[in-house]
């Protein structure tokens, strides 16, 4: 009875299915239906590869060494920095700093940033963000008294802009938002948010965990001051990320960590920074990691992404139309701009029982507050389910995570 499963758009998502070997797994004896892209995703080929190549060939811990394989590990390392860059369509790779995620690109902002705030100053977030961009700012409330003032989301699970607007006072020192949420699927306008708060005289931080994975990026298109993304959710390694800073940011700001490699000269009576980036880079990094997410950059570009967007769109339409045949179950996000995420509760059944029971049937989905409390409280719930979809999705697993949705729901309601 389910129509014809292929979905006719220039992208072919069979073909890159199978440089995911752990796309041919079977859970409980059925086909893997891997539909938790926005908690991590899978990794081709060429990112393990990349990783595992370091490690056997030429691993040593880089910037510091006078040999050959830390001169080797030392250049693909920064190849990687070039490789961000390049991807983020910033000015320089002295503009990117690695991190291990977007949780400590943005605690790093948060915490240099907050040096310069005193009692009073507001920090301007929205009902939408990931917990990441949330507590780092926290920190600040409770340990400066700084005021966070909040942008309301619609119940269309949008931005609203004349509110955020609004927000804007002359005590109104910074503004950190998600580019695409994680929940909602919801794209924010980056460039028009940017615009308002420059307008202020305000700088602006995106959240671009999921938008990097999802959208071409152009930083000086959107013109914001600084930009966070992680590379596990971008077919790369975890424990890897970048922040993007605008222009001269970096120079200006307090460094963060104190350690190894970000230092010029260190004696009894004081320090030297080394240059940005190093400045914010303590400590030995994540190597192999790092070289791991340049390697999956090449990867993602390499894609036709413009059909990459076209086909995970097609497949969020075919989800959704099923899912609004479902009775009593409330679709969360149906904003104009949205990426391919699906979340919803359906009355009567939790969403952990849901997607426990969807797990019998070989689907991977994700339930619960998607670390974002305060959206939850905003629509009054306290988890949704979610399903989330990446490039090697395709329109079969969509009609098997239908299939296996109604069979869950008959076994709870
Ligand atoms: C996953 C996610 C984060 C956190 O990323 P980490 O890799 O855990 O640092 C932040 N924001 C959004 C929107 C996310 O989806």
């Amino acid at each position: 009875m389910t129509a014809p499963a292929r979905i006719e758009t220039l992208f072919d998502p069979y073909a890159l299915r199978a440089e995911f070997p752990i796309l041919k797994r079977e859970i409980n004896g059925k086909p893997l239906v891997y539909l938790d892209n926005a908690a991590s995703a899978q990794k081709p080929e060429a990112v393990i590869e990349a990783v595992a190549d370091v490690w056997r060939h030429s691993y040593a811990n880089v910037h510091r060494g006078l040999h050959t394989l830390a001169n080797e590990a030392t250049e693909a390392f920064e190849a990687s920095r070039a490789k961000v860059a390049r991807f983020l369509g910033a000015a320089r790779p002295q503009e990117i700093v690695f991190t291990k995620g977007a949780t400590e690109a943005i605690n790093l902002v948060a915490a240099s940033i907050g040096e310069t705030l005193v009692e009073g100053d507001e920090i301007i977030l929205s009902q939408m963000e990931h917990h990441s961009n949330i507590v780092p700012w926290h920190f600040l409330r409770e340990r400066k008294g700084v005021v966070i003032k909040w942008v309301p989301v619609t119940e269309d699970g949008a931005l609203d802009l004349d509110a955020y607007e609004a927000l804007f006072t002359p005590r109104t020192r910074f503004v950190s938002l998600v580019h695409m949420s994680n929940v909602l699927g919801t794209v924010n306008p980056a460039r028009r948010l940017t615009q308002i708060a420059h307008a202020h005289g305000v700088p602006i931080l995106f959240d671009g965990t999921q938008a990097a994975v999802h959208l071409p990026l152009d930083m000086r298109e959107i013109g914001c001051d600084f930009y966070a993304f992680t590379g596990h959710k971008l077919y790369g390694p975890n424990g890897v990320g970048a922040l993007y800073a605008a222009g001269d940011w970096l120079e200006r700001m307090a460094p963060w960590q104190g350690g190894g490699e970000m230092i010029a000269e260190v004696s009894e009576t004081g320090v030297v920074y080394a240059d940005p980036p190093h400045k914010f880079e303590a400590g030995t990094p994540v190597i192999a990691e790092v070289i791991g997410l340049g390697a999956a950059i090449d990867w993602v570009q390499a894609l036709d992404r413009a059909g990459v967007m076209a086909h995970e769109r097609a497949l969020l339409d075919r989800v959704e139309a099923g899912l609004s045949e479902i009775k009593g179950l409330r679709l969360f996000g149906r904003a104009q701009d949205k990426g391919a995420i699906a979340s919803f509760t359906i009355e009567g059944a939790h969403p952990h029982d849901l997607a426990q029971i969807m797990d019998k049937y070989g689907v991977a989905v994700r339930a619960g507050h998607h670390c974002a409390h305060p959206l939850m409280q905003r629509y009054g719930v306290s988890g949704t389910v979610r399903a989330s979809f990446a490039a090697y999705n395709t329109a079969e697993e969509a009609d098997a995570f239908l299939e296996a949705l109604r069979k869950s729901i008959t076994f709870l309601i």
